[in-house]
């Protein structure tokens, strides 16, 4: 998303974009990204500065770190990003520090809901779908 920065002042402005999750390249062993990455943002001057208030939202496909099982999830981020405006060109382009954002705020372990069984260290079985006999 770019913006001339002429036409950011006071007054908060608001723009929507989507984007292909495959261009901009977050995926890893552990996350896919599907679909759309779903942009919203809010543009301010505040003194010197561009105070951009962010909310980012896509499905992911990740592994769950217990049951290895890949699970579809929907996730919406909020953060804030501020730019010193005497450092900007014509422009603001704020995709790599949002990009940044989305890799830094990734849990370690996630996991596909918060009581995931994982998988049974005896017989290998995911413990989610079916019960054992193994002894504990
Ligand atoms: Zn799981
Ligand atoms: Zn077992």
């Amino acid at each position: 998303m770019r913006l001339d920065i002429n036409s950011i002042n006071e007054e908060p402005i608001t723009r929507e974009e989507s984007i292909k999750a495959s261009t901009w390249g977050l995926d890893t062993h552990e996350v896919e990204f599907t679909g759309e990455i779903n942009l919203c943002c809010e543009f301010r001057k505040i003194d010197k500065e561009i105070l951009v208030k962010v909310s980012v939202s896509s499905l992911r496909k990740i592994r769950c770190s217990r049951c290895l099982q890949f699970t579809t999830k929907d996730l919406t981020q909020d953060f804030y990003l501020s730019y010193d405006k005497s450092k900007l060109g014509q422009f603001l382009e704020v995709d790599d520090r949002i990009r940044e954002e989305m890799l830094l705020e990734w849990p370690m372990k996630p996991l596909c809901k918060d009581d995931c069984k994982g998988i049974c260290p005896g017989c290998g079985k995911n413990l989610n779908l079916e019960k054992c006999t193994c002894k504990k």
